[in-house]
């Protein structure tokens, strides 16, 4: 065995020479603490291997040390899943330096990528060779392939393309004991048992390091209508994503709803960004459109759908981006949420899924719950609608303290998620368990399913050290 002291180091060290890994505080702190600032941690080192068998070696190193190992890609998670605990015992594996493109197949419309590539770049390499990868997220710019796979992301384009799950054929796995699971297989049709791949998408780190991927490409969409349209509520969105649907089918990319007050908030929070419209309606819905068409005729289409959403009342304002720069300004109202609730102040985050038939319900439902339990609490409600995914988030009543707020989080956040279950809903649509909903497994997932993972957990992690503390209840 190892020492976890300077015999571990040393042979870290070795693996991935001096400059690869990091033991000053200062050097480790950015990656200790988690995008929103929620989580920190401590970490006996942060190790950036640049090759799968190095990842393997690490692996066997920290394995024999029993020191636990949290993967980390772009370090980009909303639930704390890539920041280590307090206890300063675990090693930070790092993926940044693995970030090549392996090889790109025009025939097969597939390309092989390393886990820490940003998702960007893959984005921009896929366009290079005429092609498009779809997944589209507002941390692309810092997010990996690595972390999109371990989150199974969704994003944007999900309503079209799927999530990573869908977008992904093939995988390569580092097991915690050092063996490489070679899974790096092309095909889109492979009867011969159990799904791995699946098992490892999504998995937040808890059973292994995937290293590798083969990905899914798509022919680049030429032409992009978008629109940013004024409903009433939520339920008149859900029937405008019928007619939109009905006209559009499979162009409908994306499908995106704000509340009023989220859209004021924005306003509020991030100096350049304007809603499109004369005034911030009651609930905005961002829809994109895009084809190997042209642009004329897309927005055309565009726009005869929101003509007969008009004739049904459903839809009672709207604008069409005329051009590119519209266009990046309606997304740009979308992409900044994120921030704007940063600077709005302490928020209690959900991110669930209910069947998109009963989205609405679920809204009314909630809001009125959570209103009762907290007098003039504010509901910052947007998301995925087309997903039934919607990012539930509180803000606190004005007269109240950040502090007293947040001591009531656990209250509302079983509100939430009791509504959710209530449908057969999900508490983590796209965002992971992580540290921040551990604590909600074991009264949301039925325990025959959490037994299963568990006992899968054991079977390929027996001394628990691949990312301890999240997404399964200890
Ligand atoms: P990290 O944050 O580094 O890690 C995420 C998890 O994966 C952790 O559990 C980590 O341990 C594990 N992990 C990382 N790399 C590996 C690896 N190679 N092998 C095994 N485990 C690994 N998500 C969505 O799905 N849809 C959105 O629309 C969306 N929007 C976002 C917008 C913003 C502004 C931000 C900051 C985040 C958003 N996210 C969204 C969260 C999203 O999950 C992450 O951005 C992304 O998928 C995580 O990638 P990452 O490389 O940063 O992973």
């Amino acid at each position: 065995m190892v020492s976890t002291g300077s015999g571990l180091i040393d042979r870290l060290k070795e693996i991935v020479g001096t400059a690869n890994i990091l033991t000053d505080p200062q050097d480790q702190a950015p990656f200790l603490s988690d995008w929103l600032g929620k989580y920190r941690g401590t970490a006996v080192a942060v190790v950036r291997p640049g090759t799968t068998q190095e990842v393997a070696d690490v692996m066997v190193a920290c394995a024999a040390a029993y020191v636990p190992v949290v993967p980390q890609g772009g370090h980009t998670s909303l639930s704390g899943g890539a920041t280590p605990d307090m206890s300063g015992c675990a090693v930070v594996l790092s993926l940044v330096r693995m970030n090549r493109i392996r090889a790109l197949d025009p025939i097969g419309q597939t390309m092989a990528v390393d886990a820490g590539v940003i998702l960007a770049n893959v984005q921009n390499a896929a366009q290079e060779a005429g092609f498009f990868f779809p997944l589209s997220l507002g941390a692309e710019g810092s997010c990996t392939i690595g972390g999109n796979l371990a989150a199974n992301a969704g994003g944007v384009a999900v309503l079209r393309y799927g999530v990573m799950r869908e977008l992904t054929l093939g995988l390569e796995v580092v097991l915690p004991d050092g063996r490489i699971w070679n899974g790096m297989k092309a095909l889109r049709k492979d009867n011969t048992g159990y799904a791995l791949r699946d098992l490892f998408i999504g998995s937040e780190g808890t059973l292994g390091i995937i290293t590798g991927a083969v990905l899914k490409l798509f022919p680049q969409p030429t032409a992009r209508a978008t629109a940013f349209v004024a409903v009433a509520d939520v339920g008149a969105a859900l029937r405008l994503l019928g007619v939109v649907r009905k006209h559009c089918g499979d162009r409908l990319t994306a499908f995106e709803f704000l509340t009023g007050e989220t859209l004021a908030m924005i306003q509020r929070q991030i100096d350049d960004v304007r809603v499109p419209l004369g005034k911030i309606p009651a609930a905005g819905v961002l829809i994109e459109l895009s084809d190997i068409d042209d642009e004329m005729a897309l927005s055309a289409r565009l726009e005869r759908a929101l003509g007969a959403a008009m004739d049904d009342a459903l839809v009672t304002d709207a604008v069409v981006a005329q051009d590119n720069a519209q266009a990046k300004s309606i997304w740009r109202l979308r992409e900044s949420v994120s921030q704007a609730l940063v600077r709005e102040g302490k928020a209690i985050k959900h991110d669930i899924s209910v069947p998109v038939a009963e989205i609405a319900d679920f809204v009314a439902a909630a809001d009125l719950a959570v209103a009762e339990a907290l007098p003039g609490i504010r509901p910052m409600v947007f998301g995925h609608l087309g997903d039934g995914n919607l990012h539930y988030n509180l803000m606190r009543p004005l007269a109240m303290s950040e502090e007293a707020f947040v001591a009531q989080g656990g209250l509302l956040t079983r509100i939430v998620h009791d509504q959710t279950s209530r449908r057969h809903g999900s508490i983590s649509a796209e965002h992971g368990i992580g540290q921040l909903r551990v604590g909600e497994m074991a009264v949301c997932k039925a325990p025959l399913e959490l037994e299963l993972m568990q006992a899968l957990k054991r079977l390929l992690d027996p001394d628990g050290l691949m990312n301890p503390g999240k997404l399964l209840p200890m």
